[in-house]
């Protein structure tokens, strides 16, 4: 019998906990844990990522300091800010909101930040330390990719763990996350030949590819955890990367797009940020 992972319900139940501990924080420190938003230019789905992460600093009691920036805004301005942030002993946390105006260099901005303030997980330190299994701010999307997938009690040591995607920020941390829960992890992209063949071997298939329903269900092998990251807009519609109708009939657990993956991405920064404050002040729970 399919279970769908509901993102929405582990979300919720973790924002709880980490309410409280925002509020642990706030007694102890005589002030709340601070996360600076930077936002350049007007991207339409960066416009509600934003909105959505203010509004759930603000459900939990972070306090949260947007700038969104103009267009044409320099790269050196962004960095100078940054600079501002790195210093500034009320801001735990610093985001910056992806992607970038072509004509700032994204990889120079993300490694300007604090690496203990670096919440997104993006700073090729944390993406370091994550390689070399040592304590760091995981980056979001895979870090809620686990906790779906630990929310479905499967024992995970030596399972196989297929990773359908290789980019910086979901498919190579998602496939380091996994080995180290020891899963035997094999990570495929554009370029893998018979994709099928490795997908139908998956216990556990993270699908990170960014292009609707290429997963099907004679892909998938029966009773699979499945976690579909991808968020593709089709006629004012969002779908997965799997299809989930198809799939829902042969895997064990699937995640929901939308329902799945994206509230807890959301939950993780959250996460980090309360991790965030809680290293750089020294304050335990
Ligand atoms: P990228 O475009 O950076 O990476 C896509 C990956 O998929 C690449 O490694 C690419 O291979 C691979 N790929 C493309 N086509 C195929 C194919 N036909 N078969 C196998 N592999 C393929 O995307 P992201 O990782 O940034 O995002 C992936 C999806 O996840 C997007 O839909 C994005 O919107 C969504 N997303 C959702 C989040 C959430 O919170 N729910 C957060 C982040 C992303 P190659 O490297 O060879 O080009």
């Amino acid at each position: 019998m399919i279970q769908v992972i509901d993102g929405k319900i582990l979300a919720e139940h973790l924002r709880k906990e980490l309410k409280n501990h925002a509020e642990t924080f706030r007694k102890k420190n005589k002030r709340p844990i601070g996360l600076a938003v930077i936002m350049v230019g007007e991207n339409p789905a960066s416009q509600v990522y934003i909105k959505n992460k203010i509004t759930a600093c603000q459900q939990v009691g972070i306090k949260s300091v947007p700038h969104i920036l103009a267009e044409g805004t320099s790269e050196k301005y962004v960095a100078k800010l940054i600079e501002k942030f790195n210093s500034a002993k009320d801001i735990d946390g610093i985001l910056v909101q992806l992607p970038l105006p072509k004509k700032i260099n994204e990889r120079n901005i993300l490694n300007l930040i604090d690496p203990s303030k670096d919440v997104d997980g993006f700073h090729a330190s944390n993406a370091g330390a994550l390689l070399l299994g040592l304590d760091c701010l995981p980056a979001c999307t895979p870090a809620g990719c686990i906790a779906l997938i630990k929310s479905t009690g499967v024992d995970l040591v030596g399972k196989h763990a297929v990773i359908v995607g290789r980019s910086n920020i979901v498919g190579k941390p998602v496939a380091l996350l996994l080995l180290q829960e020891s899963c035997t992890v094999t990570i495929t992209h554009s370029k893998t030949k018979d994709l099928a063949n490795l997908t139908r071997q998956a216990d556990i298939l993270v699908v990170a590819i960014g292009q609707k329903h290429v997963i099907t269900g004679g892909m998938i092998k029966p009773g699979a955890i499945v976690i579909d990251v991808g968020i593709n807009r089709v006629d004012n519609k969002i779908y997965g990367d799997v299809n989930f109708e198809q799939a829902s009939r042969i895997a064990g657990f699937i995640t929901p797009v939308p329902g799945g993956v994206g509230p807890m991405t959301i939950t993780m920064l959250l996460a980090n940020t309360v991790k965030a404050a809680m290293r750089r002040t020294g304050t335990k729970l």
